[in-house]
């Protein structure tokens, strides 16, 4: 009956970027080597395992689509972790988008940015308490530390990331 769940998910085998348990999993640009940047190293200048090029945490949001997957990057990543909480059916949502993309090109190397699809992921949502939605929340060393719901466009979604930029705490 339900074919068309199964027909939607399969895109992201084209995906150059998959996150897992310890890293984000990346194609050398270069040979095609698979590599793992792990999240507790993204500060640190990566090379592909087989050929050196530098390899560098991705300029795109990374769709998070497991529990433990979410875990591990909230609390493991050496960068603030910044979530989208989705759904598919949500106009703002699709609104936000492009938005969040232009913010994660920008901040490469300075945050990570991770979508969560709270249809697929209705756990996480509950979990977090994701009342509404779009709802930005921001992760430092695995604690959440800032939260914002509602749909920004790009120079509101830096401001609100701008104060946890950096080492200091605040
Ligand atoms: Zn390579």
């Amino acid at each position: 009956m339900n074919t068309y769940q199964s027909q939607v998910t399969e895109i992201s085998s084209m995906n150059t970027l998959q996150p897992d348990e310890r890293g984000l999993l990346v194609t050398c640009p270069n040979c095609g080597q698979r590599n793992r940047l792990r999240y507790d190293r993204l500060k640190q200048v990566f090379r592909c395992g087989k050929c050196q090029t530098e390899l560098h945490p991705p300029p795109e949001p990374v769709d998070v689509k497991s529990d433990l997957v979410f875990d591990a990057l909230t609390s493991h990543s050496e960068l603030p972790v910044l979530v989208d909480f989705w759904a598919p059916w949500c106009g703002p949502c699709k609104m936000v988008a492009p938005e969040i993309r232009k913010v994660a090109a920008e901040g490469a190397g300075q945050f990570v940015v991770a979508k969560v699809n709270t249809e697929e992921s209705p756990a996480l949502a509950r979990k977090f308490r994701i009342n509404a939605i779009p709802t930005m929340a921001l992760f430092k060393g695995g604690v959440e530390v800032a939260r914002q719901a509602g749909a920004m466009p790009a120079p509101a979604i830096r401001k609100f990331l701008q104060p946890w930029l950096g080492d200091g705490k605040r």
